[in-house]
């Protein structure tokens, strides 16, 4: 299987078992995602100064892609300002689902192989779908469906 392999790579494996910034955070604004397909849950915190994200953090539990993804993200976000954080969001959007290429997307490009499996797609995308909403201070939860 080495479309897997190419999926599940050494990175993805290492920030599925060991998120980074996986904590809760007190009155911040935060979202909550589901991805029923696959069962995955998160809630993400994200605490922004005017456009300036200063943290990212979320909890919940999912299959190794959502997870290393959501650990990925909220270090790509570190610094940035929220519009770079939508304007990533698009190109990671379309770097999985094959309507992008890699430019300016950093580490995020371990996630291409995720375009070859359409039901990965949500697992890979659900941390940033849930992350607009917490920027949107949304009140319903994210679902993938
Ligand atoms: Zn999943």
């Amino acid at each position: 299987m080495n479309e897997l392999r190419e999926l599940y790579q050494e990175m993805i494996l290492d920030h599925g078992k060991r998120p980074r910034n996986f904590r809760a955070q007190e009155n911040t604004p935060s979202a909550d995602g589901h991805n029923p397909l696959c069962g995955d849950r998160i809630t993400v915190y994200v605490r922004t100064a005017g456009n300036r994200i200063e943290d990212v953090s979320f909890q919940g539990s999912g299959c190794a892609i959502s997870t290393a993804s959501a650990s990925i993200m909220t270090e790509a976000l570190r610094g940035k300002t929220v519009d770079d954080a939508q304007a990533l969001f698009r190109r990671f959007h379309a770097l999985v689902t094959a309507e992008g290429d890699d430019t300016e997307i950093g580490k995020l490009v371990v996630f291409k192989g995720v375009r070859a499996f359409p039901m990965r797609v949500k697992c890979a995308t659900l941390a940033w779908h849930t992350l607009r909403a917490a920027l949107d201070h949304a009140e319903a939860p994210v679902t993938t469906e």
